[in-house]
């Protein structure tokens, strides 16, 4: 990519001598959205679509490629939201199953939901086992970023991103996307986002255009500030367990329990209490008060940002003790 893409705003073009071109209404396509997913298809090895969140993102997945009555085996301990919205489409027939996705996929599932690596567990999937599975696999591989993760070259169909988080990287875009192997499945989804709606916006595609120009340097100064705090983490007498997969910017920890959760992460003074992650600010939230008792109630999701690690490690410190 060089230079900058123009921010087209259009949401209608003229036909050329009677027919639609490339670009006619902006709910189908528009220059900018096109150009965001050409960069991301280009980073993940397939054929991108850009929705407007990451949420809207995963019900398109599942209500295009899906019939009621049909089931998603999803690994445990994935991001929270996706069991969230899985348990809201169940009054359509949805039905979903939780696997350890360290293993094979339930033979029964229609379609396998993995994620690489799980939010706020960390966990790496078994792309081998599932790649196995007949049904299509979706991977989210949000918190990797293609840097560290390319879903479609380990046998999966589609790459899930919520690209509001490391790839736009400035906690000023909400946009999701999809990068898909098939053509014939593209299509489907292409389809499907055209008639009901949940396209991103073309200024969305413009500041994911940006992010993406600076991905690499920022993925590289998170991972190694998130490696060293990682290490200083183990080393700590109040810390009980770090998980970290050795890439990326989110780790997360456990301290003894809810009260003491909460006392570190309204003690931080340089990084923020607050949700999200994979932008270019470090914060810290105890994940109980979303997920309840799905998580330890002592357990800590640090997602790092690019602040001096040493000042990372002061803060957290103080916070700490
Ligand atoms: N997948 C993961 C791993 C996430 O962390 C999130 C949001 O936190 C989502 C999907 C949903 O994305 P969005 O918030 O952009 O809808």
């Amino acid at each position: 990519m060089s230079g900058s893409v123009p921010l087209d705003r259009s949401t209608t073009w003229p036909y050329a001598d009677g027919e639609p071109g490339p670009f006619s209404y902006a709910r189908f396509s528009s220059p900018t959205v096109a150009a965001a997913e050409d960069a991301l298809g280009e980073l993940d090895g397939g054929e991108a679509l850009l929705f407007a969140s990451g949420a809207a993102a995963s019900t398109a997945v599942v209500l295009a490629l899906l019939s009621p009555g049909q089931t998603v085996a999803v690994a445990e301990g994935a991001y929270y939201g996706t069991a969230v919205l899985l348990d809201e489409l169940e009054r359509w027939g949805l039905k979903q199953k939780g696997f350890d996705q360290t293993g094979p996929p339930p033979p029964d599932a229609d379609l396998v939901w993995i994620e690489a690596p799980s939010n706020p567990y960390l966990t790496m999937p078994n792309f081998e086992a599932a790649a196995a599975h007949p049904a299509p696999v979706v991977c989210d591989s949000t918190a990797a970023t293609p840097l560290h993760v390319r879903p479609l070259e380990r046998g999966c169909e589609i790459a899930l991103h919520s690209a509001t988080k490391g790839l736009a990287g400035h906690d000023d875009a909400l946009v999701g996307a999809l990068v898909i192997r098939d053509p014939k499945t593209a299509a489907r989804l292409r389809e499907f986002r055209s008639r009901t709606g949940p396209v991103a916006a073309p200024d969305v595609a413009w500041l994911l255009l940006r992010g993406l120009q600076t991905l690499e340097v920022r993925v590289a100064r998170q991972t190694k500030t998130a490696k060293a705090i990682a290490e200083s983490l183990r080393g700590h007498p109040a810390v009980e367990l770090v998980r970290y997969p050795g890439f990326g910017c989110l780790l997360s920890f456990d301290v003894a329990d809810a009260a003491a959760a909460r006392q570190v992460e309204t003690s931080t003074r340089l990084i923020a209490n607050e949700s999200s992650l994979g932008g270019v600010t470090s914060r810290i939230e105890a994940r109980s008060r979303w997920e309840g008792t799905r998580v330890p109630a002592g357990l800590l999701r640090l997602s790092l940002g690019l602040e001096d690690p040493a000042d990372l490690w002061d803060d957290l410190s103080q916070a700490l003790s």
